[in-house]
């Protein structure tokens, strides 16, 4: 079963803007895929449907074999609590408040008790290297380590599928590397991971390059 399936996706906006013009796509568990193109060709609007946060004008978008159309607002919430982990080019984080919180706060939606979570955190953190840095607080870290706590964040649920959506962007070189490395060690242990993105390097970087142009992917 794919993690990802979008059959004759269409999404017209208000005004008319043709953003998606018939998208067939289909990621499989387990892969880690770059979605590359230039800016106002379709990605971010692609994103937007595969994280289940708008939905099509037509065509059909299954995520981990649900089609989300047949889902309330409310399952909705459920399916992506379960399911995705997103990572955004500006951290997200809530100022003042710990690296822990913050991953801790990602779980709230899961209904997990407050000590397992913090509990998961922990754990999470330590995973993208962060374990000495608990109690830090974004404005105590650097651009790469907030990344790191936004990564945590979306894989403290153990999702298995990870949008991210140019992770890199707002990164030095060596910070993004780190980064990647990190997405790098998920995908080897099993996360599937999307990520949108209009660098060259981190397309090349991935297995599986799709390309959007257009609204269409090739
Ligand atoms: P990308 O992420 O590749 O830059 P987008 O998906 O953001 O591309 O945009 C695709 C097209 O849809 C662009 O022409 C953009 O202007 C338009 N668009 C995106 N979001 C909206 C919106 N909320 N309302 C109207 N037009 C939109």
């Amino acid at each position: 079963m794919s993690v990802i399936e979008l059959r004759e996706v269409t999404k017209t906006y208000n005004g008319g803007v043709h953003a998606l013009r018939g998208v067939d796509l289909k990621v499989d568990y387990g892969e880690l895929v770059a979605i590359v193109g230039p800016s106002g060709s379709g990605k971010s609007t692609m994103l937007n449907l595969i994280g289940t946060l708008d939905r099509p004008t037509s065509g059909v978008v299954r995520i981990a074999g649900h089609d989300i159309s047949k889902l309330s607002d409310r399952q909705l919430s459920a399916l992506r609590a379960k399911n995705l982990g997103f990572v955004f080019q500006q951290f997200h984080l809530s100022p003042g408040v710990s690296a822990l919180d913050n991953v801790a706060d990602g779980l709230l939606y899961t209904g997990t008790p407050r000590r397992v979570r913090r509990e998961k955190a922990a754990a999470a953190l330590e995973r993208v290297g962060l374990g000495h840095r608990l109690d830090h607080r974004p404005n105590q870290l650097s651009g790469g380590e907030q990344q790191r706590v936004a990564v945590a964040r979306a894989v403290a649920g153990d999702p298995p599928l990870l949008l991210a959506d140019e992770p890199t962007g707002n990164l030095d070189s060596a910070s993004g590397a780190e980064v990647l490395r990190i997405l790098g060690e998920l995908h080897a242990s099993g996360t599937t991971i999307a990520i949108i993105t209009h660098d060259m390097d981190v397309a090349a970087w991935c297995p599986r390059q799709v390309k959007v142009r257009d609204g269409a992917v090739s």
